[in-house]
């Protein structure tokens, strides 16, 4: 039984082309949003204040090559952005990651070393402290104190609040400091202290109760991985961007407009329609009078980031949205270098490198000429792609304040290092970096419930709508399925909301 109002088809057709939604901002959320809302007929138009689409799945020509810049894989957990893609005729062009050349490193080990980043573990947390790979990274010292996990008294309450301080009372120092911490800097850019473990890794908490201690528990979550499907990554042949390219594409042919170079600086009550939305442009009306640019919408859904979306609604909403952040998120660089270099052929670092934070400038590096076969063939014989990333919650990226040239040469300082090999000035063919301001992690602590009350909010006011990462957390495997629901919520008032 639905409490929907019957129409007949040509009415309900009629009444979602009388319509029209704004949505702001065109990255990967909001262009599936705006495609929701395009697939019923109903008018919509996109408003990116970039010069081109995408947000954090953004791609750009270095040296020559076409190369994401961004985001460069999606998480296959769930099976939703698999799903798009193959709504979006790319399904042949899906590709797996190259693991011939190993897995990831880490680096900063004492010394100055680096080790092959032990197989299996969860959140870099190791199943076994003596296995050889885990030994070699800690040492004989650190697999001893991290065995006293299995002696010390069962874990009673099977629930931790703080990542870092369980690894830490379970497994010691060195388990936090050389397997966990380069993992969530790594991923979250977040210290281990401030990831809340039953977000991070779900069934954790379970896991613990059951087991008694921390190795028991990654012990027996691995196995539960290991015959659950999912849980890998995969690419898209000529990159990621591709993915909201074709997005972009079909909101064309469905009719909706996707217009760059626009932003959007407030939404008001509107007399015409339910809102106006104002934005940075200036139009000259037939008196020759100039005003903004302004559209009038049935619905506007906001696909910012999160500082400009608390911005844009605050005003519009009840209390449970606070115009300022609750808290700064990490803001994160990323120096995608082309190096002439046939010395990286052999993948010396597999397919990147994790560093121990406070070890190096840089907090970690991928080398996608090892990770991706299209990026090899793309490069050619004897060229590698690496990408260098800076930046944590606890740190801005080292690359900030400085100048292009700058950029560059700590980039390439960065990765001879993390690489273990010389990198002359003269390999590097091109070189390009990108900031990203991204909001807190879902894993840290609060961060959800922030996320809750937040929606809560906007959700109270039926034709408005917010998406993206800071509310359904960070990666396209989580943000997709999340611009999917909440633009149904939109497009239902949109349709019915004034019956
Ligand atoms: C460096 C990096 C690497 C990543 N790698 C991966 C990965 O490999 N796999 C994965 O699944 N996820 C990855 N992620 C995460 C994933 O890319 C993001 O979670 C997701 O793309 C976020 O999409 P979004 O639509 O929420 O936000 P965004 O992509 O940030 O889009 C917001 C858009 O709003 C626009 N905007 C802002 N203000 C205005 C305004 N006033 N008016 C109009 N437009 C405005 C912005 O220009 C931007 O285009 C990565 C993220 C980063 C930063």
């Amino acid at each position: 039984m639905t409490n929907e109002p019957q129409y007949d088809l040509a009415d309900l057709a009629e009444r979602a082309a009388g319509r029209h939604v704004v949505v702001v901002g065109a990255g990967a959320s909001g262009l599936v949003a705006a495609r929701e809302i395009a697939r019923l007929g109903i008018r919509v138009t996109v408003l990116e204040s970039a010069a081109s689409v995408g947000g954090a799945v953004r791609s750009g020509d270095v040296g020559g090559i076409r190369l994401d810049l961004g985001a460069e894989s999606f998480a296959t957990r769930g099976g939703h952005v698999q799903a798009l893609i193959d709504e979006l005729g790319l399904a042949g062009d899906v590709v797996e990651p190259d693991h011939s050349a190993g897995g990831a490193w880490v680096a900063g080990l004492s010394g100055g070393g680096a080790a092959p980043l032990p197989k299996g573990g969860i959140l870099g947390i190791p199943a076994n402290p003596f296995a050889d790979d885990v030994r070699r990274v800690i040492g004989w010292r650190g697999a001893w104190r991290a065995y006293l996990d299995r002696l010390r008294p069962n874990l009673r309450i099977g629930h931790a609040d703080s990542l870092g301080q369980l690894v830490r009372s379970r497994m010691g120092a060195r388990v936090l400091d050389r397997l966990v911490a380069p993992v969530t800097s790594g991923v979250y850019s977040a210290s281990a202290d401030d990831i809340d473990p039953a977000i991070a890794a779900p069934g954790l908490n379970t896991a613990l109760t059951r087991a008694g201690s921390l190795s028991g528990a990654v012990l027996e979550l691995q196995e539960q991985r290991r015959t659950a499907p999912g849980g890998a990554v995969k690419g898209i042949r000529g990159g990621m961007a591709r993915l909201v390219e074709a997005l972009a594409a079909d909101i064309a042919e469905r009719g909706g407009e996707v217009r760059t170079g626009v932003s959007v600086v407030s939404i008001d009550e509107g007399a015409d329609a339910a809102w106006r939305v104002v934005t940075d442009q200036v139009e000259t009306d037939e008196d020759g009078a100039e005003a903004p640019l302004a559209l009038d919408a049935d619905a506007v859904i906001v696909a910012t980031e999160e500082a400009t979306a608390r911005r844009l609604l605050a005003p519009l909403v009840g209390s449970g949205l606070a115009a300022a952040l609750p808290a700064p998120g990490p803001a994160v660089a990323i120096a995608t270098l082309v190096l002439d270099l046939p010395a990286l052929d052999s993948a010396p670092r597999g397919t990147g490198v994790l560093t121990v934070p406070g070890s190096h400038r840089a907090k970690a590096l991928t080398h996608a000429t090892a990770k991706w076969a299209w990026v090899r063939e793309a490069a050619g014989k004897g060229t590698h792609v690496v990408r260098v990333s800076f930046g944590t919650v606890a740190e801005d990226p080292a690359t900030d304040g400085l100048s292009a040239q700058e950029q560059t040469e700590l980039a390439r300082e960065e990765a001879a290092r993390l690489l273990g090999i010389e990198i002359p000035a003269g390999a590097v063919r091109g070189s390009r970096l990108e900031r990203f301001q991204q909001s807190q992690p879902a894993a840290t602590h609060g961060q959800r419930e922030q996320a809750e009350t937040a929606r809560a909010a906007i959700r109270a006011v039926p034709t408005l709508g917010a998406v993206g990462a800071w509310l359904a957390g960070t990666g396209l495997a989580q943000v997709v399925p999340d611009a999917k629901a909440e633009t149904d919520r939109v497009r239902r008032a949109v349709l019915f909301g004034d019956q």
